[in-house]
């Protein structure tokens, strides 16, 4: 029996584990030390001038930054329909209304044509997607954003360790936001952060992770705790521990043996499908990318069986994404016609940093099979 090849996985390694057991040890496993040693590697690896701020999720990231710009009911964020429901959970939680988008055939990225029809006077933001890694769209969006005076968050969970324009993912933009949850490029276990260089939404940022009680960031990394303070707005339990942090900085230390490795099985994919009738592969900016996940297109009618044929052969993939205007909660009384011709034609095959070449083969070989056989 061939052994299971996973979508995605956490790869964890003695050291990292040592890291863990170290923090253990210190018997401080709250926010502390750790947390801020994670959050200035962060900004060193990206060479960023931003601060980053560490949070336990992804989401709580996305959620904070909306907050921190003021975002809530009565406003609108513009953002695009296939993504996590994570993007459209954490606008909504702040009480204002995600706007669903329609998305590029090629890149699958927000459509900015269709982001302008969607417009009112109550748009405060612009939620982008890093889809698969690939934010070749950004400059259009901060042209979109700087003409109507919308501010830019960037979710920029998939792209971690990725390169735009020469820099890291995290040097250029407004608001950028990572995860750091158990399949993205690096993990902490749970994890996400925030970076920006507006000094405002940082100071909001920081004390809106630990329950709006002001500057307990500062008196948590000096080994303190705040005993008399002040609070002046709804906060959340929402920062990192240091178990995550020492999870993650060790994750960080190996950041371009992971990218390398990723963007190898990508490029592998990319030469196998090249010129397959049946299989389309988006135009990503494959060079420059840390590929989180692999998306093939193939004929909708045949999605499926593909899907339960690698099942068969004791492989997963995946569907990123299900449209979020077509779930009951954001329902939309508008269509978003690329979206929904799109996501029926969506497969993401095996990607993580334990796949073998010769799973991988398993892979190839086993979707060239179906198109050979049914
Ligand atoms: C993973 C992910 C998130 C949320 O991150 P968590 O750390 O899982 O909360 C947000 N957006 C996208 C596109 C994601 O893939």
């Amino acid at each position: 029996m061939a052994t299971k090849i996973r979508l995605s996985k956490s790869t964890v390694t003695p050291e990292d584990k040592a890291a863990v057991m170290a923090v253990l040890d210190s018997e401080y496993l709250g926010i502390g030390e750790q947390v801020r040693l994670f959050e200035t590697q962060l900004q060193t690896i990206l060479g960023t001038d931003k601060t980053a701020v560490a949070f336990n999720s992804g989401t709580a990231a996305l959620h904070v930054a909306l907050l921190a710009l003021g975002i809530g009911p009565g406003d609108e964020v513009l953002v695009p329909t296939l993504t996590f429901v994570a993007s459209f959970q954490a606008i909504s939680a702040t009480g204002a209304t995600p706007i669903a988008c329609d998305i590029c055939p090629d890149t699958l990225f927000i459509d900015l044509e269709d982001a302008q029809t969607r417009l009112t006077p109550n748009t405060k933001a612009i939620m982008a997607v890093h889809y698969a890694s690939d934010s070749q769209g950004m400059p259009g969006v901060y042209a979109f954003a700087q003409k109507n005076r919308l501010r830019v968050i960037e979710d920029a969970a998939h792209s971690f360790g990725s390169v735009r324009n020469g820099k890291r993912i995290g040097v250029e933009g407004d608001i950028i936001c990572f995860s750091f949850d158990g399949i993205k490029n690096i993990t902490c276990g749970e994890g996400g952060a925030l970076l920006t260089s507006d000094a405002e939404v940082l100071a909001l940022a920081k004390d809106c992770r630990l329950l709006g009680v002001e500057k307990d960031t500062e008196a948590r990394y000096a080994k303190q705790r705040s005993w008399n303070f002040d609070v002046k707005h709804q906060g959340f339990r929402f920062h990192m521990s240091n178990i995550n942090a020492a999870l993650g900085s060790g994750q960080l230390a190996r950041l371009d043996a992971i990218i390398s490795t990723r963007a190898s099985i990508a490029m592998r994919y990319l030469a196998a499908f090249k010129s397959h009738e049946n299989i389309h592969c988006l135009k990503l900016d494959y060079d420059h990318i840390a590929p989180h996940i692999f998306v093939i297109r193939v004929p909708a009618a045949k999605r499926d069986a593909l899907k339960d044929y690698l099942a068969q052969h004791d492989i997963e993939s995946g569907i990123h994404y299900y449209p979020n205007h077509l779930l009951s909660k954001y329902h939309t009384s508008y269509s978003l016609p690329q979206a929904e011709e799109i996501f029926p034609q969506i497969l993401t095959l095996p990607c993580h940093l334990d796949l073998t070449p010769g799973d991988q083969t398993r892979v190839i070989d086993c979707v060239f099979d179906f198109f050979r056989i049914l």
